[in-house]
């Protein structure tokens, strides 16, 4: 590719491949849609379709305040021709994943825990996206195009924070207790089990929430630990204990 002089042209290059990542994930939540069995896990991803394509026309908006890339225009047709487009490698090998492990055979409840786990993959990727794209456009003054990414942001954790009380709230006791669907509701773990699990699950979520929250009383057992303290996406599955006042600071 061309050239990068600064960081402007850095951040050209950050937003073309959140471009190709958004145009890869409008692709792919359709058979996510299809393959998922849950009917809040099919609405919430569908939404979010339509919130992605919106995503993606806010890129061509951010694209069009940014201007030109005169690098690109210096290096004469062929980069014309072949330069337009830049492939997010990283969100083609995350949907790959997700497209992997769909294809594999297992029970409605896993599979969704599953989709659950993939859709949180490209949460995760274009927040980072996002936020370094953000920032870079808040660093050289671009307040315009830094709030357009800001919105994104908001989206995407917002996404990434329902499929987590959604995983948590239903989802992954459902796929745990697939086994034996017969005691069902007497044969689960130790809710302290489960929530063990659950931060393996999200330690991206707890490594975010562990920053931007307080801290819970040491020593508190089983509720102690850093994911309890923030956002909402807590409260559905909780029943006691952990919350701080600290409320939603998320991303800013
Ligand atoms: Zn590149
Ligand atoms: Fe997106
Ligand atoms: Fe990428
Ligand atoms: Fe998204």
């Amino acid at each position: 590719m061309e050239k990068m002089n600064d960081l402007k042209d850095l951040l050209r290059h950050e937003i073309e491949d959140l471009y190709s990542a958004e145009e890869q994930i409008i692709e792919a939540l359709p058979m996510m849609i299809d393959n998922a069995n849950n009917q809040t896990l099919k609405n919430s991803l569908n939404e979010h379709l339509e919130v992605t394509k919106a995503q993606k026309k806010r890129l061509d908006q951010v694209l069009k305040l940014m201007g030109p890339n005169e690098n690109k225009n210096r290096k004469g047709f062929l980069s014309g021709l072949f330069g337009g487009k830049q492939e997010c490698k990283a969100m083609k090998g995350i949907l790959e994943e997700g497209n992997k492990i769909m294809a594999e055979d297992m029970s409605p409840e896993v599979m969704d825990a599953a989709i659950i786990a993939s859709a949180q993959k490209v949460e995760h990727y274009e927040i980072c996206g996002y936020g370094t794209a953000r920032s870079f456009a808040r660093e050289l003054g671009l307040t315009k195009v830094q709030d357009l990414l800001q919105q994104t942001l908001d989206e995407e954790y917002e996404a990434d924070n329902l499929l987590t009380v959604l995983a948590e709230s239903s989802i992954n006791q459902e796929a745990e207790s697939t086994e034996d669907s017969a005691s069902a509701s007497s044969g689960r773990k130790s809710s302290g089990e489960r929530v063990t699990r659950s931060e393996k699950q999200m330690e991206p979520v707890s490594n975010r929430r562990a920053s931007a929250s307080g801290k819970t009383s040491p020593g508190n057992g089983k509720n102690s630990g850093p994911r309890k303290s923030a956002g909402s996406s807590e409260r559905t599955s909780r029943s006691s204990g952990g919350r701080s006042s600290s409320g939603s600071s998320r991303g800013r």
